[in-house]
């Protein structure tokens, strides 16, 4: 049995004031909703400090929304796994399609970051996901397939208990839109397939595998009803607790 994992990704929103007043409401009302899934929240690089403080002695996990392929050194602008770690975060967001698509993160690039974040003991959500464009040109499984073989490659077996993959079609996210239950559940039962493939049927059935693009209120049940769903992850809709809660209860 896969335990529900709800993430909500931030992106470049809420300042550190803001989102530590929105973390601790948000912690108060899983607390009194007594929502029984895993809970991520993914503030931006500077809102990250605040927001640890906020949801102390809550079962919020505080996540990065990207972290630097290298430990340290001469890299101006960028996070290091350490620095994440030092504030408590051992979670990392990597690969999402606005990396990929706006500052041009390939596969192989994701890949390094993903063996340094397990090398540092971290947990990564991996995201993956087609364009509108490969989806219609009936490339959707060799767009996965590729994210996913060139994404985890030279991953251990071992290692895989730490990652967490995240279906998000391109075309699905921040557009209103959302794959129907069906097609995200044929998609991630191809992920999983995949990942049988690369590691074993084992490693491929306790795979969380979460949906993204336009996961809200209203759709959360029924994708979340699917045999391969297993959790979401959230951007819009997990900015706000009135928005954010009744994903999280889906199950209530
Ligand atoms: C996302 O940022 O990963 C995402 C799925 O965004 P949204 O829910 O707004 O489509």
């Amino acid at each position: 049995m896969r335990r529900p994992y709800i993430a909500g990704n931030w992106k470049m929103n809420m300042t550190p004031s803001k989102g530590a007043a929105f973390a601790a409401e948000l912690a108060k009302a899983v607390k009194e909703a007594g929502v029984d899934c895993k809970i991520m929240i993914a503030p931006p690089f500077v809102t990250i400090p605040a927001v640890v403080e906020a949801v102390k002695g809550s079962n919020i996990i505080v996540a990065a929304q990207n972290m630097n392929d290298h430990t340290s050194g001469a890299y101006t602008g960028e996070v290091a796994p350490d620095m994440l770690k030092d504030l408590g975060v051992t979670t990392v967001i990597l690969g999402h399609s606005e990396r990929r698509s706006y500052y041009g993160e390939s596969n192989e690039f994701i890949n390094k970051k993903v063996k340094l974040a397990l090398a540092e003991k971290m947990e990564v959500v991996l995201c993956v996901g087609e364009t509108l464009e490969e989806r219609e040109a009936g490339k959707l499984e060799s767009v996965l397939s590729s994210q996913i073989v060139d994404g985890l490659k030279d991953v251990a077996a071992e290692e895989m208990k730490a990652i967490t993959i995240a279906y998000e079609p391109v075309w699905a996210i921040g557009t209103g839109k959302t794959a129907t239950p069906e097609d995200a559940d044929a998609a991630h039962a191809f992920i999983r397939s995949v990942v049988k493939k690369m590691f074993n049927s084992d490693i491929a059935e306790n795979l969380i595998i979460q949906y993204g693009g336009s996961v809200n209120a209203s759709n959360a049940k029924a994708l979340m009803a699917k045999e391969n769903i297993d959790g979401a992850l959230v951007g819009g809709a997990s900015l706000s607790v009135e928005k954010f809660l009744p994903v999280l209860t889906f199950n209530k």
